[in-house]
């Protein structure tokens, strides 16, 4: 009997055992896994320490008993994977066990950039990933009396920390090396707007900037920032990126055989396996064909994670499935907002501003070709305008149906929006 491997129990890795048992694969599955938890989503923790949902809904698909007997799988939690040796596609733990599989799928992710700050380890200073970050700013929040903090990450999950502190009456100040909010979504255009609502609600941000260094002490943290300011604050979160948790694969040349290929993040095929055969990879730990480009990179989305972690349990199931690649974008709701940013807001191009009495359409595009759209205030219409983003740049460039023509016009989408997005022919 076929024995394979997953190591990391994320969205991907989650996905991967469902497509693989999906796909009539009936041999052993081994789930490693460095934590004790069941599949979590890192998009709910906000929500968690927002005390908007309760801890176990940061779970969506269930207790790790619930996904042992539903997929028949072995769960070998809290278990680190240090290494995996691809000559003899063994997976190294920590204590120095050595466990062959005919296949594996890495899905271990990626982390919350924590650099070296300086002075800290007073507890002061919160990252916003995982499981245990967000048990450790909730514990803070209510513990203690925080009435002031420094968000740094000016992102889809800086905007949802510095919201939930806002909520609670503390004084919020975001800072961040970019010029605007959402930098690698939002236009210049949309972003004013979304800035300006901040700034009339109290919270104050800080563009161009970033940390330099930090001191804690057990009663403030100091945030001493490049361009010579110093922010003192009850505490700080950092929400500067991620980095692919890469390492078990990315010094495997000291080994004697042919390493993973790691960029960024580990290099696939549209089949989602590396260039050591029986290797797959997918998720935040992996890249991926960003469809506007063309070029790879870390995708860091869930519906991104949970297609390739699909993609690469139906391939290692013995079925042929390709997965061509994603389009980065960003649907955020947060305070009264709903931003949704798809494509490039760096591309050139001609710039429109389509407003109605409903809200804004923020577009970049090269005659009917687009290239970056900012929706404002309409989340229920962003995976219909997504899809036929996808069309018009793959070029496929299929007219609009009736119903989404109709629907789109009914959420208020400007008439020349819906010409730009493909329009509707009878
Ligand atoms: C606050 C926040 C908000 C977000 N908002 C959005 C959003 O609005 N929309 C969106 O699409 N995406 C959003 N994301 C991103 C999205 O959550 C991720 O893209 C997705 O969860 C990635 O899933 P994954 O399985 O690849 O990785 P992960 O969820 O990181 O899972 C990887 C797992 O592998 C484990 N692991 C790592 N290394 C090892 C090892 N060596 N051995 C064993 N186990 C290991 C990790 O502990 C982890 O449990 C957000 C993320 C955060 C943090």
């Amino acid at each position: 009997m076929q024995k394979f491997a997953i190591i990391g129990m994320g969205c991907a890795g989650y996905h991967g055992v469902k497509s693989l048992r999906e796909h009539g694969y009936e041999g052993e599955i081994h789930v490693f896994s460095d934590v004790s938890h069941p599949t979590a989503n890192p998009m709910l923790t906000t929500y968690y320490v927002a005390g908007k949902i309760p801890r176990e809904r940061m779970f969506p698909f269930g207790s790790l008993e619930e996904f042992t007997r539903e997929f028949d799988v072995q769960v070998h939690a809290d278990t680190k994977v240090l290494r995996v040796d691809t000559g003899s596609r063994c997976v190294v733990l920590e204590d120095g066990t050595r466990e062959a599989f005919d296949k594996i799928l890495i899905a271990t992710g990626a982390r919350a950039v924590s650099p070296a700050l300086g002075q800290g380890g007073a507890g002061r200073t919160f990252l916003m990933r995982t499981v245990s970050d967000a048990d450790q700013l909730k514990t803070m929040l209510e513990q203690n009396r925080v009435s002031s903090a420094v968000v740094v990450g000016a992102s889809m999950v800086g905007i949802k920390v510095v919201e939930l502190l806002y909520n609670r009456n503390v004084k919020v100040t975001m800072v961040d090396m970019a010029s605007r909010l959402f930098p690698l979504a939002c236009m210049q255009e949309t972003a004013e707007i979304l800035e300006q609502d901040l700034k009339d609600r109290g919270i104050d941000l800080l563009f161009r900037t970033g940390v330099d260094h930090v001191e804690e002490t057990g009663e403030e943290v100091k945030t001493f920032l490049t361009d010579g300011t110093c922010l003192t604050s009850d505490i700080l979160v950092l929400c500067i990126g991620t980095r692919a948790n890469v390492e078990l694969v990315a010094n495997t040349q000291v080994i004697e055989s042919e390493p993973v290929k790691v960029n960024r993040g580990i290099v696939v095929n549209t089949r989602m396996e590396t260039n050591v055969p029986g290797i797959y990879a997918a998720g935040d730990c992996c890249e991926g064909t960003n469809l506007q480009t063309g070029e790879t990179m870390i995708i860091g989305l869930w519906a991104n994670a949970a297609a390739q972690g699909s993609c690469a349990g139906a391939n290692m199931a013995g079925c042929v499935e390709e997965f061509p690649g994603s389009l980065p974008n960003n649907i955020t709701h947060y305070f009264d907002k709903d931003f949704i940013g798809i494509g490039d807001p760096d591309l050139p191009g001609e710039r429109n501003i389509f407003t109605n009495s409903h809200g804004m359409v923020s577009v970049i595009h090269e005659k009917d070709q687009l290239k970056c759209v900012n929706i404002l205030g309409n989340y229920r219409i962003s995976g219909m305008v997504k899809e036929y983003f996808v069309h018009r740049i793959t070029g496929q460039g299929e007219d609009l149906t009736i119903a989404d023509a109709g629907l789109l016009r009914a959420s208020g989408v400007p008439e020349d929006f819906i010409v730009l997005l493909g329009g509707y022919h009878d």
